[in-house]
């Protein structure tokens, strides 16, 4: 478009939607600069996934996905608690064939470093992004756009966007307070390697390629959920249970590994073979698990919120790290030549109408699955396993939704109401009309 110009984009936070964004942004013509609170010492290593509603984005911005050795999803198991028999199964062999894209299992450093690469990179589209570290934001005038930091620096941009995660100060600053209290339920996070299971005698997990679950079924918190990343080297295990069971709501990352007692005392009656596994894990870490309300808004003035900052979620979807970059995604999209007119209200505007609605269904539906897996994506389709029960069948979030969602069709018919036109695509909300999805519902139907 003709008023696109060239802006100077502050990102806040470093993390998975920080360096996703800067991505974005350069390839789609902009200065960006990243500041991160923290130099990236002392994290630890975790598994995120990223199914093709986020992979899609990882090809379109050309990311050396090899980087982050992931392990390609090939199932979704769940299994008994006491026996681990698979009571569920959610096959992904067509998976790539119908939605383009592989279901990637990343460690969460090396899927970091792979985006860092990207964003900061000589190669690849646009000006490398800046990165900043040791930049702690205190605070932001939503006027003047300036940025100041703890370490007393001033910074002044176009546009900035709070992807400073579930803690962010850029969210305060955007004056929303989060309604949110600490689930029913508690996270111990451990890690396994495959090399010292198989040593010990226990089952190798890693030839499933799959993301396994033990239990999740009526109604209890107690859930084991193993993903391999690393190319299946490594086996990292959520371990939930009810939080009167320990209570880490004040905890965080970061501190001494927990000991495997303590990992193990809520699961006197698991498989063993897991049980096993549980018994060689180490780097023992809690996650704490706040349930969030959607939040109002998600952007003010020229500022945004991206990622967790914006809308934090239970883990049980695994599209956290999904909705971060997808949210990336849409700034890429609004603020590049085809879409920006030079308004970033305008872009900002329809950047919430699109992102706000498809976050909090998910964020929702990852509430219920805390304490279902049936209402796991994926596994909401298996209709025909006797334990099968939802709160409401046309209710449930299905891979069709996730999967056949079209971005650029949603940015559009957004975009041309904000203009004055109509739309005339065949899509609505990014779904294509006359789509029926497994939950009964036809996309358009009246
Ligand atoms: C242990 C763990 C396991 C997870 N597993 C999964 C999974 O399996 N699947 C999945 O989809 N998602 C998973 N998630 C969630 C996923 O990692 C996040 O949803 C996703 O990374 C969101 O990215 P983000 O950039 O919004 O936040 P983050 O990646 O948390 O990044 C926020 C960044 O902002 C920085 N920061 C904070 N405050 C400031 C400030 N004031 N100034 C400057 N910088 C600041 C932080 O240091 C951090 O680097 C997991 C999260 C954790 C913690």
């Amino acid at each position: 478009m003709s008023n696109w110009n060239c802006l100077n984009v502050g990102v806040v936070g470093g993390g998975i939607g920080g360096m996703s964004v800067a991505i974005a942004l350069r390839r789609a013509g902009h200065a960006v600069t990243i500041y991160e609170k923290s130099d990236y010492a002392g994290e630890v290593g975790a598994s995120v996934s990223c199914a093709a509603n986020g992979t899609r984005w990882l090809h379109e911005w050309g990311v050396d996905v090899a980087k982050g050795d992931p392990v390609v999803l090939k199932k979704l198991i769940n299994r008994d608690w006491k026996t681990g028999e698979p009571v569920s199964i959610y096959d992904l062999d067509d998976y790539e064939e119908r939605w383009g894209y592989v279901y990637n299992m990343f460690h969460r450093q090396y899927m970091h470093a792979m985006l860092k690469d990207s964003a900061l990179g000589e190669e690849g589209e646009g000006t490398p992004a800046v990165l900043k570290v040791n930049y702690r934001c205190r605070d932001i005038n939503l006027h003047t756009g300036e940025i100041t930091f703890e370490n007393e620096a001033i910074a002044y941009h176009d546009l900035i966007i709070g992807a400073d995660g579930i803690g962010s100060a850029v969210r305060g600053i955007l004056g929303i307070r989060p309604e949110k209290k600490p689930s029913d339920q508690s996270c111990l996070h451990a890690n396994v390697t495959t090399e010292e299971a198989v040593k010990a005698g226990l089952v190798d997990y890693s030839q499933d390629s799959a993301l396994e679950y033990w239990g999740g079924q009526e109604g209890k918190w107690d859930k084991i959920v193993l993903s391999p990343c690393n190319g299946g080297k490594l086996l990292s295990y959520y371990c939930f249970f009810p939080r009167e069971q320990g209570d880490y709501t004040t905890q965080s990352w970061g501190a001494e590994s927990r000991s495997t007692d303590e990992l193990l005392a809520p699961y006197p009656k698991l498989d063993r073979q897991v049980f096993g596994h549980l018994g060689i894990g180490k780097e023992i870490q809690p996650w704490r698990l706040w349930v969030h309300e959607p939040y109002p808004y998600i952007q003010r003035g020229n500022v945004c919120l991206l990622g967790d900052a914006g809308h934090p979620m239970m883990p049980h979807q695994s599209q956290g790290a999904c909705m971060a970059i997808e949210d990336a995604a849409a700034l890429g999209i609004l603020f590049s030549r085809r879409y920006f007119s030079g308004d970033i209200r305008q872009a900002l505007a329809v950047y919430e109408e699109v992102r706000l609605p498809r976050v909090t269904r998910v964020q929702s539906a990852a509430a219920r699955a805390a304490y279902n897996i049936n209402e796991r994506i994926g596994f909401s389709c298996n209709k025909e396993i006797p334990t099968y029960r939802v709160e409401d069948q046309k209710n449930v979030l299905t891979i069709e939704e996730m999967n056949a969602y079209d971005m650029y069709k949603d940015i559009e018919e957004k975009l041309a109401v904000k203009q004055g036109q109509t739309y005339m695509g065949s899509f609505l909300c990014g779904l294509p009309v006359g789509l029926e999805l497994p939950s009964g519902i036809v996309i358009g139907a009246a």
